[in-house]
């Protein structure tokens, strides 16, 4: 339910519109015709050309054709109305001056109004919440305009409002309620967050164990049999693999429940990319790929939380190396972008299809199942969009197969923080 409705209701009545302009113009010139016949009837002289007869019958036909035009006329604006509360979204048109032209019974259910009484209103006294009007009054001045609005007093009642201004005059509104919607997200949420939460702790003990046994065969030498020892390391990696992703389940379950607010403070991003760069050399190493940071200088801090910015660093380096050849390297940095800062990591590794690109962020995606396979939860990515979103951010992948990816995201740098000199170097230093 989207922009498609309101461009097909708009272009209904914008036909519908035409029609009765033309039905009705028609409709008045055969009245005019007409009356002009009957006063030659009565005795005004007879005009050169067709009998008074034949302009009759010509105007009876013309007559009965504008009696069938508006007869469909009126079928076809049925139904639109019924087709408009068909839909289950409320409708609403505004004229230029944001008065209500027209709503549908839905956009009175919705705002909780009697069936008919918003039309002929201001659209501040119809739709009695000014977030509303704003985004009206903003489709009318730039073109369109959408925004989620949740309803004050009115427990859980929520709308995405969608406006856009019409190709002729005034401004479409469709309204859709999103309560449902929204209940069950939070619903999903708070079962998610409780599931995990009971995990944790018998899997943190399960990990303990795993550990302690893994050491002790270890120890243990050839007291062990081989295939054991080989059987206790792959129990040890599997219970490290969900603890992993009881953890990151958690972790996304309150940050999409909105139940886990940022802790805002000063950071320097620079300083977080190299932090996180370093932690992560050892596994990097380990894997044969090089890391490099490239992190412009005197870049302004932004507001933020270090540890969630540190964990997207992570989470893309931890992948960059993890997707990566021998021999490649993983490049990391932040550069100032305008009135943002844009931080990457950019790998030489195997790449995503340009059809999983728009994909990747969806939580539990996995490109390649098979090759991704031991380790990965596909939670990682989803995770790192909440958290560069929550900071008024946004975040990207550009990708060719086989030559690798490169990871980018904004965070937008706070306004007094801008220095004139600061923001003019912005396209030298990227
Ligand atoms: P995972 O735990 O599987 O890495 P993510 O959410 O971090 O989960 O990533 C989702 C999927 O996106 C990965 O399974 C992989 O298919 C793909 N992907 C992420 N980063 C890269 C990368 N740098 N190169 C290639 N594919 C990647």
């Amino acid at each position: 339910m989207d922009g498609i409705v309101i461009a097909f209701v708009a272009s209904l009545a914008v036909a519908f519109a035409m029609a009765a302009g033309v039905a009705i113009s028609r409709g008045r010139a055969l009245d005019a015709i007409d009356s002009t016949l009957r006063d030659a009837e009565r005795g005004a002289p007879k005009p050169a050309g067709p009998s008074n007869e034949d302009l009759r019958d010509r105007v009876g036909r013309l007559r009965r054709r504008a009696e069938v035009a508006e007869l469909a006329l009126e079928q076809r604006l049925r139904d639109l109305g019924y087709l408009a509360d068909l839909v289950g979204v409320g409708i609403v048109r505004l004229t230029d001056d944001l008065e209500v032209e027209v709503a549908n019974t839905a956009a009175h259910v919705f705002i909780g109004r009697e069936p008919g009484s918003m039309v002929g209103r201001t659209a501040m006294e119809a739709l009695g919440d000014h977030r509303i009007e704003a985004i009206a009054r903003r489709a009318r001045d730039e073109g369109a305009a959408v925004g989620e609005v949740a309803m004050r007093g009115d427990e859980g009642a929520a709308f995405v409002v969608r406006a856009r201004r019409s190709p002729i005059l005034g401004v479409w509104l469709v309204l859709e309620d999103v309560a449902e919607l929204r209940r069950l997200q939070r619903i999903r949420a708070e079962f998610i967050d409780n599931l995990s939460h009971e995990l944790r702790t018998p899997i943190t003990t399960v990990g303990l164990l795993t550990e302690t046994l893994a050491r002790d065969a270890e120890a243990a030498g050839d007291a062990i049999p081989a295939k054991m020892r080989e059987r206790i390391g792959k129990l040890e990696v599997e219970t490290g693999n969900i603890s992993q992703m009881v953890s990151e389940l958690l972790d996304l379950a309150r940050i999409e429940s909105g139940g886990r607010q940022l802790h805002l403070d000063d950071v320097d991003l620079g300083a977080l990319a190299t932090e996180s760069t370093d932690r992560l050399r050892p596994f990097a190493e380990r894997q044969g790929v090089t890391l490099r940071v490239d992190v412009a200088p005197d870049l302004p801090a932004v507001r933020g939380e270090a540890v969630r910015l540190g964990q997207v660093f992570a989470n893309l380096i931890h992948n960059a190396v993890k997707f990566s050849g021998q021999g490649t390297e993983v490049s990391v940095g932040v550069r100032l972008d305008g009135d943002q800062l844009a931080a990457w990591v950019a790998d030489q590794g195997i790449g995503i299809a340009p059809a999983d690109q728009g994909r990747i962020f969806e939580r539990f995606f996995k490109a390649d199942r098979t090759r991704s396979s031991g380790g990965g939860t596909g939670l990682g990515l989803a995770i790192s969009r909440h958290i560069v979103e929550g900071h008024g951010g946004a975040i990207r992948v550009d990708s060719t197969e086989g030559q690798g990816s490169t990871f980018t995201f904004t965070i937008p740098i706070p306004v007094a923080a801008t220095p004139p000199a600061v923001a003019a170097t912005s396209r030298g230093i990227a």
